[in-house]
Order: structure tokens, then sequence, then C-alpha cells
């Protein structure tokens, strides 16, 4: 789901079930089985009695199709919440560097401490800058002073820093 925080995706998870038949399998997975027992629970209680969980969410499945090695309906990079932020699942690489759009799936958290944005950024632009916008990094730079009070949502994909082609 394309959210930013767990309340947004419940409702997106409301809308995706709509008018679904509460004897339908609903299938759900997340990073590590924990929130899919919360959102799966909720979801019981609305009277869905077919909801399937994967256990042990994504971590669990990349660890069981890499230990029998078999093939994986999951691609790509698992985020994880600890200093790794991720965990490679299969080689392949969705996602691309918020600077310069180069396919990349390595997580950056940005140097301006006010802002901490997680987000995507290549070897090569993290060899230039670590920071998420031209706004960070003005800040870091000290050219501008830092105003804005912290707003996650308006941190989110901010536009890419400006960079000499
Ligand atoms: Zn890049
Ligand atoms: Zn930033």
């Amino acid at each position: 789901m394309d959210v930013d925080t767990f309340r947004e995706g419940m409702d997106v998870m409301e809308d995706l079930i709509g008018s679904r038949s509460k004897e339908q399998d609903i299938y759900m997975y997340c990073t590590g089985g924990i929130r899919c027992s919360v959102a799966g629970s909720y979801l019981r209680n609305k009277g869905y009695q077919r909801v399937k969980m994967l256990k042990g969410g994504v971590t669990a499945y990349g660890h069981y199709v890499q230990l029998q090695n078999k093939p994986s309906l999951f691609r790509g990079k698992n985020f994880t919440f600890d200093g790794r932020r991720g965990e490679r699942v299969t080689d392949d690489v969705l996602s691309f560097c918020h600077q310069c759009g180069a396919p990349c799936d390595s997580m950056t958290n940005c140097i301006n401490t006010r802002c901490h944005l997680l987000f995507i950024l290549c070897e090569q632009c993290r060899a230039k800058t670590r920071t998420c916008s031209q706004m960070c990094q003005d800040t870091v730079d000290g050219k501008v002073q830092w105003t804005a009070e912290y707003d996650y949502h308006r941190q989110i994909r901010p536009p890419p820093l400006k960079q000499a082609v």
C-alpha cells in the first residue's frame, strides 16, 4: 500500500475490502508479521472469518525460500525497521534513487537532523550528498535557517536535489 502510516493503511484496507463477502478468503502479509496480526484481528472482529496471514511476515518467508532454495514470490528487498534498513530476498531492484532516478533500493537517512527522512539514495549520489532535498542541503550547509515545523507527511518524497547534469 502506498501509505505513510499504519493508520492510513487501515483506511486503504477498508477500501480494498469494500463490500466483499465475509466468507471470502483474505490473504495478507507484512514485513515481520506484527502489523498483519493487528490488521488481521481487526478484520476478524468485523466478521471476516477467513483471514490468512503470512506467519513471521516477509522476513520469515525470505529465510524460508533461501534455506529451502525455493523460488520466491516476493521480489526485491524487504524493508526492515533496524539498522540494516532492508533484507534482500531476490536480486531484483524494483525502486529508484530519489535524486537521479537510477535503479536502486538502498535506504539512507537524511543527515539534516530536523528532517531524518528515510529515502532511497544510490551510491553515486550518496558520494555527493546525504540529504533528501535542496532545503535540507541548504540547512546542513548553513545557508538557510530551518524554520519548518517537523511534519513527516510534508517531508515525504520531497523535490530532488538540483544537480548539474
Ligand atoms: Zn542517484
Ligand atoms: Zn531531508
